[in-house]
């Protein structure tokens, strides 16, 4: 390794540092306001909607709704405020809604929200207040080639026989740690390799949660992102 090639490595990356905003979950049932960023407990929903049903026809799981605006990702998004529901019967794993779904608000507001019984026979997200934390984000090792695409040399002169580990550690010098974890924006940290859709932007990662009792799979996490076609969800796990 050398000091010069690293450094080189450290300049290329500092202009592709993405915002990221990290949600801390913690298991609350305290009342919050309808518009809150949550997960579990009831859901943002407006005069004229239902409860969203699967197209097996139960009804599906709320698993949480976040406000993102004030976040980096939001001022590219064309709604404030979104909710995510998933049907654990079917637990889908392709991209396209249908036993899953992203119901998006341009303009939510707390006296526009109606109050709703959750469905029976669902499981349900144990409810948790989050907290909100300003992190940073770059591409992960298997991301750099569309988002760092010089960073492949870069890192292959720093450390030639194990050039990933040159690039994670600039990574993690330049925006701190890169772990996998529940965030509104930011790169998609895969946890089994690029699966980025066409277009797609990187609205939430939402991890495996035990507070929340979210477990997708073994270990996994779940990227939603907004595409020119709508929303598309990505699901990896060990
Ligand atoms: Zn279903």
């Amino acid at each position: 390794m050398s000091a010069v090639e690293d450094a080189a490595l450290d300049a290329y990356l500092a202009p592709r540092v993405r915002p990221r905003t990290r949600l801390v979950l913690e298991a609350s049932g305290s009342p919050l306001a309808p518009t809150a960023s949550r997960f579990g407990g009831v859901p943002y929903l407006e005069v004229g909607e239902e409860w969203p049903e699967c197209v097996c026809d139960r009804p599906m799981s709320f698993i949480c709704q976040l406000d993102v605006r004030g976040t980096e990702v939001g001022e590219r998004l064309p709604f404030a405020l979104c909710a995510f529901y998933f049907c654990w019967e079917c637990f889908p794993q392709d991209p396209e809604p249908g036993p899953w779904t992203l119901r998006t608000y341009a303009d939510p507001r707390d006296d526009q929200a109606i109050a709703v019984d959750l469905p029976e026979g669902i499981d349900v997200t144990t409810p948790c207040a989050v907290e909100l934390e300003d992190a940073r984000s770059l591409p992960v090792w298997e991301g750099q080639a569309r988002d760092a695409p010089e960073a492949l040399e870069l890192a292959r002169a720093a450390d030639p026989e194990s050039p990933w580990t040159a690039y994670h550690a600039a990574c993690e010098r330049v925006a701190g740690p890169q772990d996998i974890e529940s965030a509104i924006g930011g790169y998609p940290h895969w946890l089994q390799g690029d699966d980025q859709p066409d277009g797609g932007v990187l609205v939430a990662t939402i991890d495996s949660e035990a507070d929340a009792r979210i477990s997708w799979g073994d270990c996994g996490a779940v990227y939603l992102f907004l595409t020119p076609d709508g929303p598309r969800m990505v699901l990896q796990s060990l």
